[in-house]
């Protein structure tokens, strides 16, 4: 089987009727409509073998998160998603894995209505790029820099799944037993798309940011961008039943600098709470109130007594 024939094989379908994409795979440049007076929003992830997934990992599972990362950031944004590019490097054409990765991809694209347009394929160490393509109305992107004091901060779902899945697969001394709904929390994120775009259209809705990185590395985004701080009320946090059984700091490390939860935090008027609430509900969307942001910098990690609980988050950085 060569490039091409791999590509029709596995990445080449029709775009849906209705879709942005006048042109998709198979041309030199795939071409995309968006609606009239609105602002592309652009964003790029990478997945490498042995730095975010173990080289044993189900395909099925890799097609799918490679897209949910990248459709996490245009709910981030609160942008619509128009479609997706994808090039990618491969060791080997091994069809069975092919078919599979295809089927988890194509499985989110389809519904995201996210249609793969075009992208490239080489051989090479195991490496997938994705870039989405997205579009939002002038001003209703939700900015980091954008959150205000007084705002409410909140969180959809609920973070630390994914760390802890991840610390039980490493097979290190958590307790804990993976079974496969918290292994889905690691291995098949599902992107807040629709409680994003929610958000972007209602009023008083002002930073947002997705948590890959871990609640409070994340949150630090939105402060510093924005020169304000931060309260969260630690008994406000939403637990996982997951997480219920583990020792105070390991539950804290989970909640507080997990990574991989592709949850959105973000701020609000407090006028706009019962708005927040009803974006919430039409997107089916949990979302809780876990804190506010301050006029003063910094970030208060409080107790049910109001008691500041001293906490040192260490998010994810490739270079630290
Ligand atoms: P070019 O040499 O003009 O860059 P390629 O031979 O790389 O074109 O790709 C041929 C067509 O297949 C292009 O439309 C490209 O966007 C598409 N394509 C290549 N790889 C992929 C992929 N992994 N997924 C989706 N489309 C792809
Ligand atoms: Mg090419």
């Amino acid at each position: 089987m060569g490039e091409f024939e791999l590509i029709r094989r596995y990445f080449q379908r029709p775009p849906p009727v209705g879709s942005a994409v006048v042109l998709g795979v198979g041309d030199d440049c795939a071409l995309l409509q968006p609606s009239p007076g609105h602002q592309l929003a652009i964003s790029s992830d990478m997945l490498v073998e042995g730095r975010h997934f173990f080289p044993d990992v189900d395909p099925e599972a890799l097609g799918h998160k490679a897209l949910a990362v990248n459709l996490s950031d245009l709910a981030a944004m609160g942008a619509r998603p128009l479609g997706f590019t994808l090039a990618i490097a491969l060791p080997q054409a091994d069809e069975a894995w092919l078919a599979a990765l295809a089927r988890g991809l194509f499985a989110l694209a389809d519904a995201s209505a996210c249609p793969l347009v075009g992208g490239d394929t080489t051989r090479g160490p195991l490496n997938l790029c994705i870039t989405v393509f997205g579009e939002v109305l002038p001003g209703r992107a939700l900015r980091r820099g954008a959150a205000r004091a007084d705002d409410g901060l909140y969180l959809s779902g609920r973070t630390g799944e994914a760390r802890l899945a991840l610390e039980l697969l490493r097979g290190g001394d958590w307790p804990g037993r993976l079974d496969a709904a918290l292994r889905a929390r690691l291995e098949r994120p599902t992107p807040r798309n629709a409680l994003g775009q929610a958000l972007a259209a209602t009023a008083g809705v002002h930073a947002a940011i997705d948590v890959s990185d871990g609640l409070v590395g994340d949150l630090d985004h939105i402060l510093r961008a924005s020169g304000v701080g931060a309260e969260i009320l630690l008994e406000d946090l939403p637990v996982a039943p997951a997480l219920q059984a583990l020792p105070e700091a390991q539950r804290l490390a989970c909640l507080l600098a997990g990574g991989d939860d592709y949850e959105l935090l973000f701020t609000a008027a407090p006028e706009a709470h019962p708005a927040v609430l009803a974006a919430a509900a039409a997107s089916g969307t949990s979302v809780t109130r876990i804190g506010r942001i301050t006029a003063s910098a910094g970030l208060k990690l409080l107790d049910a007594a109001r008691r500041e609980v001293p906490f040192t988050p260490q998010g994810f950085d490739h270079f630290a």
